[in-house]
This record gives C-alpha cells, structure tokens and sequence, in this order.
C-alpha cells in the first residue's frame, strides 16, 4: 500500500516560508503620506461646549434672569453669590460629564478593532488604525476585514459583503493571480473590502487601499455614528424625573404665590420660588447614572472586562445563569499533549519535556508506522508555524505540531510534502483536513478532529502490516481507550489519512473512507481562579453552566473539576439536544450543568429556552458562529483574546483576558453599580423632598420664609453635589455575592425604597422646620434662618452615611471606607459652618454665627431623624430586594405581584432591543 510511503522520502532541509512584512521604519514611513487608517468620524464636542450645555436648562436661565434683574435693581451683592453658585454649580456638571465623555472615548478606542500584520518579521496584533498600504495580514473566519486587501492566499475563504453590496450570500473569495489587477474597484473576486467580515475560511492579504480610500470609505459619508443609546433606566429616570419636576414646579409655585400673598416682596418670593425648583428638581439624575455607569466601566476595565454597552451594567446584576466556554475560558488553554495512542501500543508522554515511554521503557513512536503517519497528520494538517521559541497559534495545533516535533517531525523539515489544498477546522465541522502532494505528484488528504467524529469516518486502520478493515471489535477499542482518556479530562483528538484519486477534488465528500491512525490525549488544566469564581456565583444565586465543543466526557471531568458539575447534574450532547422537544428542552436547561459535542447553533437553543424560562443568561463566545447566541443572550460575553471580530460586536462585554473569574468579577461590578445608583437617588430624593418640605410647610405654617434663595442654592451646592457623586463611588458592599441576584422586572424602587425616601425625606424637612421655629421664638429670624440653613446641610450631610447601605444601619456599616464620600462630606459640612462663621462669607449669605449652646441644641435635633430611622428602618428593610428560587417560568401574574412597594410602572432595567 503505498498510502504513506511519501512519508519515508527526507528531503532537503529548507527555512520555513516566513513572512517578511513591512519593518515598522518603513510601516511609519508610508503612514506620514498616507495617513491613517480611519474613516472620517463625527467631530468631538467641544469641553466648552458641554460647559454651556450645562445653563441651558429652563429653570437655571430663568434664575439667571432673575440675577440680572438683581443687578438692575441695585441687589449687586445678592445676585453675584447667586451667579457665582450657578457658575460653581454648572462647573461640578462639566466636569462630570467632561469625565464621562472622555470615560467613554477612551473605551471606544479600546473596542476598536485590531489587525493580526506581520512587521519586521513578525505576527502582531496592531490597532486597525495603524495599517499602511502594503501591510501582510493574517485573517481567519471571524475577522472583520481592517482596510482593502488583495488576497495572497485563500483557504476556503468567504466573506460577507452584505455591507457594501446588499447581498445576503456569502462571497466567495479566491486568492489573485501572478498579475492581479490594480486598484481596488468593488466586486473582485480577489479583493477583500473593509468593514466585510469572513464567514469562512483564512487568507493572507495584502493591504491596497486605507481609510477613506476603500470602498467603505467611499461610502462613509452614508454611514453615521452610531448615536449614543441611553439605557433603560436612564430613561425610566429621565421620564421620573419630569414626573418629579412637574410636582416640584407645582409646589414651588405655591410657595411663592403664598409667600407674595402674604405681603412678602413679590421679586424676592418669585426667585424663592425658582431657587427651591432649581434646588428641588432632580434634573441631574440621569446624567448622574450617566456618570456611575460610565464610572463603572472604567472600575470593570481595570479588573479585564470591557463593557460595549452601558445597558449591560444594568443587566448584569440580574444575571442568574452564566453559560461558559470550556476552552480558555474554564482552563488556561495551555495544551501540553501528554498521551499518543496508536491501535496497538499504548505510548505514554508523562510530560512535554520526557521522552516517549511505553510501560516506563523508552520508545520512538516513529518505529511504528501508525505512529509515525499520525504524527505527520498531527504536524502538517495544522495552522501551528514554527516560531524561535516553538510553535504559534491555535493551542491545540501547536500542542500536537509539538507532539509530532518531539518525535522528529518538524513541518519545516517535510518539504517534500507540499500543502495543496485545506477544508479549515470549524466549531461546526470539528474536524480538519489538508491536501499534500509528494513529489511524484500523488496527493493524500490528512485529517485530524474529535476523535467520535473522525472514527465514524474511518473503514480501515493502519496496522503494523498495513492497512486493515476496522472492524466492530476494534472501534470499540478505540473508543475505550479515548474514553478512558476523556474522563481524565484530557482533549482527545484523531489523526486519520486517505489517498486522494488523481482527478478527485479536495471535499468534504472526500473526508469519508478514512484510515484510521491514532490519538493524541492533551492537558488543559483547568484556571486556577475558576473554582472560586463558580463558588462565589453559587453563593449569589447564580448557576453556572459548561457549554463546549468538546467530547462529554473530557467536558464533565473538567466541570467536576471547577465545582461545576456536581453528582446528579445531567450531562447533554448537541445531538440529544436536537432530538427533545421544546417542552423537554425547557425542562432540561434546568437540571443541566454541562452540554458537550454542541455547535453554536446550539448555544442559541440552550440561550432562547433559558430565557423562555425567565433565565437572566449571560452567554460567552469566541467562534464568529457564536454570534447569533451571544447576541441572543441577555448579556453576550466575547472574548478579547481568543475571540472574533464579529462576535465582539455582537456582544455586550468582552472579557479583556478570556477568564471566567473576570466575567464573575463584572457581575459583582454590575450589582454593586446598581446599588450605588439605588443609594444616590435614596439620597437625592429624600434630601430634595426634605428640601421643599421645609419651605412648603413654613409657609404653610404662617412662618416667615425659613430660606432665602442663596440659602437654598447654598444647601443644593453643598449636598446634591460632591457628597452625591461620591455615594456613587461608593465600594461594593461585602456580602453583595452573597445576595440572590435581583429580579429582572424589580423596579429602581423596589424593596420598599419609595417609602425609605418619603420618611427621611420628611424627617429632614420636619428637624429643619423644628429647629426654625425653636430658634424663631428665641432668637431674631436671621439667626434661626442660619440654624436652618447649618441643620438642614448637616441632616442631608448625616444621611449620606446612612445611604451607603439598604441592609444595613449606620451603626453596622463601615463609615470610612470611602474616603472621597468622608472628604466630600467634610468640605460641604465646613463650608457650611463657613457660611456662618466666616463674616465675609457670611456678609454674603445674610447669615449670623450661633452660640456653643445653640450648636449643641442643633446636634441634638440632628441625632433625632437617625436614631427615628433606626427604630423604624425593619419596616423598610423587611422588603429587601432580591428574586425568588426559579423553578418554573414567571406567569404574568407572578410578574405582576413581584412589583411590591411603591413600584413604579415600567420602571424595570431590560435589555434594549438591538438594531
Ligand atoms: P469551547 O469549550 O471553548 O467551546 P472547544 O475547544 O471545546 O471550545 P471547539 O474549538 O469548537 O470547542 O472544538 C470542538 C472539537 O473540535 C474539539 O473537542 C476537538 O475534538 C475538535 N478540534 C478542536 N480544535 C481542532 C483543530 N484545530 N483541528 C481539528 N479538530 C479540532
């Protein structure tokens, strides 16, 4: 048989082809006249301009009016110091959003894509930009194309050219001729065009046109920016927040009326008026999530997960099952092959530095011929190049290429082996062959992929006499001796080869008849950090499930090994999968912690039938088939290492090292965020409300206008502003991972959160009124007008603290471990005592300094809405947000009576739906 006397022939030794590239001098060189590669975006906001945006609210113009016509009055003084806190004001705005436009800049430039280019001899990953016409690219299924390219070589190559062309198809694409035509005109057939994404395949391109020189650039003028989106609950804010405003204007209204009824100056009362409604209206609330959200990501970056959509923040912290990628992601995706089983030995490597053993005696696997055929399967039907520290690329290529170079068989070496053809190895296909032709011209295919796969293929098996039929006996041998493999844990793939007839194609038809030659187990030890990281989701209610293309067996030693699998779990393949019903599907994805042998068409059932059944599922992939259940899921998780272009734009986080604990690391980020935006509108409101009580009620109460407007706009400076975005920065609390995650519907308000911020709200507004009106019976009104200002700052200034946690009371939490809330704080409380105690700035503020003993009257007063707020805070905390154990779907009604409290309707976080 002369199947692989190919192999036999040594041939002359030859450099491995390597590419050369661009040197970086000369990559530069070109940029200076080509410039970058980029297409012409929209402009950025101009700082100023966003410093103006700020004053171009309604109620602020108004105020500023209302300064102006101070001045022409004669009020120079009054109106300066109302000037002088809209400007500080509209400062503090600036620089937050100035912050999160940057924030969010610096994230974009982070998610743009990247170009595999060799430069100066070697592979490396460049920022797309960078790309100069007569760049070496390297591009594989997945990539979206970075600049105009002629193809050098092609594998099985398409792309998706619907961007450009409207065509849904997938185009073929070959690579160009000795003489390829100049110019990048649309529609060739060997060109590949930017912003196109590849279906299938891998090429080698050359870079021929950048920037707004491609097609795309051509057509960019069409394509805008994505706008920005907000997210659910910005809008959900954004529409209370108008709801509030319209109460506030109505309150404020009457205010004022009163007061000028009452024979106050109509001027004074009508800035009162404004001043309370500027103070009042929590206008600022979405820019303020805005700002936590944007603030989080950057916290979620430092910790590897890169957030693409704001929206998802919200998500995560709902997330309940977490459907993972074995491969990188669970293990380290460090491949060290450490068993090669041919039919009739069974040859040991103990470890990649060992030599190869058999039963403890040293053997050459090459002495056999199986052994030898399937180390040459295992070293040319591969993608793995020889680098000067060993191989690069797919680890699993690179694992058995070292394999195959342990023994003897360096790819560079077999030059009289000449690679024509390839069927590239897919996540659906799971298998991969190559086409080599020997130097009397007789070709042979050479395929290796999941051993199951592959034997179901084979009719023959190489003996030590020859090919021979593979008969039931012998599979099932192979199949032992894989499995036995497979329960280790190990990766078990089959090498297989056929000769090809003289006329026949290179096909999938032709991956049939195969000779079986042998298998090679490797190790891929599962990450360290991964235990933990499924433990702590465990204890957060959040189950986390194996989703994998590889072999059940090896799948669910790994899940056992990670804490994922446990005793009991069930264990599916793709192909039961496909033969269950919906209804059974619906059950299963309930009992199941692990699913093996799936394709990514897969994934999308498993992903629909979780959240069929109310599942918040987050979903990882890397391969571009990933795609759709990624974009499926309700929060798609990429990978930034191993992953596709195509399914990090599906995605809503990309996970910046593969890593799963990473992924446990956002949720915990996208929990604490949501409760850091539930502890600041608890603070805003309840001060706000506190804040119009006071002046509603005094004029209600026949009392004389407790505030004056500096007063108001004072209190509003000091408390809505540093002390609020601070309580946003606050740190996770401790036991965030050890709550239940929260339900999807849960209102913003939900856990009895309104009633909270109505009670407080009240008990600031009535500690400020009392303290008025005691000081109004003993002391003159400029002096109880200065209590009330100094009561009604340090209330808010005391509540913050009491924000930093729902479960917990001020006594039992740590007070001082954020430092910018005790520095925030501590600013507005001085400047507060300043206002009174500092003449000139007290000149300013109409205010007097009060007395020892009035101060300590004060403190008293101030210890009473806390210690209120203790007693009675189980009435609240009672209704602890948190979702239920998930058995069954939610019904509708169940939906419904989840939204207790003071719920308001459709105020729920939930996944926009995408373009
Ligand atoms: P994950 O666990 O992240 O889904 P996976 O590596 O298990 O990834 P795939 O990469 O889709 O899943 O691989 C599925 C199967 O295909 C593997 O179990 C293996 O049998 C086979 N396989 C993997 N890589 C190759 C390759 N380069 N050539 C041939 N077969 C391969």
């Amino acid at each position: 048989m002369k199947i692989m006397n190919y192999l036999r022939e040594d041939g002359p030794e030859e450099q491995p082809r390597v590419e050369q590239g661009l040197s970086t001098k000369e990559a530069l060189k070109r940029q200076k006249t080509a410039g970058k590669n980029q297409l012409a975006g929209r402009e950025q906001v101009h700082p100023f301009r966003i410093f103006l945006c700020q004053f171009k609210d309604f109620l602020t113009l108004v105020l500023l009016g209302g300064t102006v016509v101070s001045v022409v009055t004669g009020e120079f003084t009054e109106a300066l110091t109302i000037a002088v806190i809209i400007l500080l004001n509209g400062l503090l705005g600036f620089i937050q959003e100035y912050r999160t436009e940057r924030t969010l800049e610096a994230l974009k430039k982070m998610a743009a894509p990247r170009a595999r280019v060799w430069r100066d001899g070697m592979l490396t990953a460049l920022p797309a930009e960078e790309l100069v016409p007569g760049d070496r690219l390297s591009l594989e299924a997945g990539d979206r194309v970075p600049a105009d390219c002629l193809i050098l070589e092609a594998a099985a190559l398409q792309a998706d050219e619907s961007l450009l062309t409207g065509e849904s198809a997938a185009a073929s694409k070959e690579a160009a001729g000795q003489h390829p035509a100049p110019g990048n005109e649309p529609g060739r057939k060997d060109l590949l065009y930017m912003g196109t994404t590849l279906t299938a395949g891998r090429a080698v391109g050359e870079v021929v046109a950048i920037g707004m020189e491609t097609q795309m650039g051509k057509i960019a003028g069409m394509l805008r920016d994505i706008p920005r989106e907000d997210t659910p609950l910005q809008k959900r804010l954004d529409q209370l927040g108008k709801t509030i405003a319209a109460g506030c204007l109505i309150i404020c209204a009457i205010v004022a009326a009163a007061g000028a009824l009452r024979g106050e100056p109509l001027f004074t009362m009508l800035m009162t008026g404004i001043s309370l409604a500027v103070a009042a209206v929590p206008e600022g609330l979405p820019a303020i999530v805005t700002v936590s959200l944007a603030l989080a990501v950057r916290r979620m970056v430092k910790r590897k997960a890169l957030v693409r959509r704001l929206a998802a923040v919200e998500t995560l912290g709902c997330t309940d099952v977490i459907c993972s990628d074995k491969t990188g992601t669970l293990t380290q995706n460090r491949m060290t092959a450490v068993r090669l089983y041919l039919p009739f030995d069974d040859i040991t490597v103990e470890d990649s530095d060992q030599p190869f053993l058999l039963e403890g005696r040293r053997i050459d696997p090459l002495r056999s011929e199986a052994g030898r055929e399937a180390l040459t399967v295992f070293a040319l039907c591969s993608d793995a190049s020889e680098g000067p520290d060993g191989f690069i690329g797919d680890p699993t290529e690179t694992a058995l290429a070292a394999l195959a170079a342990k023994a003897g068989l360096l790819p560079s070496r077999m030059t009289h082996l000449r690679r024509t053809g390839e069927l590239p190895f897919d996540s659906v296909r799971k298998r991969m062959s190559v086409e080599v032709e020997d130097r009397n011209g007789e070709r042979t295919l050479l395929c290796k992929g999941g051993c199951d796969l592959i034997l179901s293929r084979c009719t023959t098996i190489r003996t030590a006499q020859g090919p021979a039929a593979l008969d039931q006996r012998m599979r099932q041998r192979i199949l032992d001796a894989a499995n036995a493999m497979a329960s280790e844990g190990l990766r078990v793939l089959a090498a297989a080869s056929r000769p090809l007839a003289p006329n026949e194609k290179l096909s999938e038809q032709s991956e049939e008849g195969l000779c079986f030659l042998g298998l090679a187990g490797m190790m891929d030890p599962p990450r360290p950090e991964v235990r933990e990281a499924v433990r702590s989701c465990r204890r957060a209610g959040i189950r986390t499930v194996m989703i994998t293309g590889d072999h059940q067996l090896t799948a669910r030693a790994i899940a056992g090994q990670v804490g994922i699998w446990h005793k009991g779990d069930r264990v599916l393949t793709g192909a039961e999968l496909d033969r269950m019903s919906e209804e059974e599907l619906g059950r299963a994805v309930e009992e199941t912690s692990v699913y093996a042998r799936v394709s990514p068409r897969h994934k999308l059932m498993i992903v629909r039938a979780l959240k069929k059944r109310g599942h918040i599922t987050a979903m990882t992939g890397d391969g571009v088939n990933d795609a759709p259940a990624v974009r499926e899921a309700d929060i798609g998780v990429a990978m930034g290492i191993s992953g596709t272009d195509v399914t990090r734009e599906a995605s809503d986080l990309v996970l910046l090292d593969d890593n799963f604990a990473t992924l446990e690391a956002a949720v915990e980020e996208g929990r604490a965020i949501y409760q850091n935006i539930r502890k600041f509108i608890r603070y805003l409101l309840s001060c706000n409300i506190g804040e119009v009580l006071t002046m509603f009620l005094g004029i209600l109460m026949g009392m004389p206008v407790v505030l004056l407007p500096i007063h108001i706009l004072l209190v509003n400076l000091v408390t809505d502003g540093l002390p609020a975005i601070a309580l946003g920065l606050e740190p996770a609390e401790k036991d965030i991972m050890r709550r239940p995650p929260r339900g999807s519907s849960e209102g913003i308000f939900a856990g009895g959160l309104l009633s909270r911020i109505l009670f407080r709200g009240c008990l600031i507004g009535l500690t400020t009124l009392f303290v008025f009106g005691h000081f109004l019976g003993t002391a003159d009104l400029v002096t109880a007008r200065s209590a009330a200002l100094l009561t009604l700052v340090l209330t808010q200034l005391i509540h913050v603290f009491e924000c930093k946690s729902e479960e917990h009371t001020i006594l039992s939490i740590p007070l001082f471990n954020n430092l910018k809330l005790l520095a925030a704080s501590a600013f507005s409380a001085l400047t507060a005592f300043a206002a009174l105690y500092w003449p000139p700035f007290a000149r300013l503020m109409e205010t007097a300094p009060l007395s020892m003993e009035n101060l300590l009257f004060i403190g008293v007063c101030l210890l009473a809405a806390p210690v209120l707020s203790i007693l009675t805070g189980r009435l609240f905390t009672e209704k602890a947000p948190g979702r239920r154990k998930k058995t069954d779907a939610p019904s509708q009604e169940q939906k419904q009576k989840k939204s207790r409290g003071f719920r308001i309707r459709g105020f729920r976080p939930c996944k926009p739906s995408r373009p």
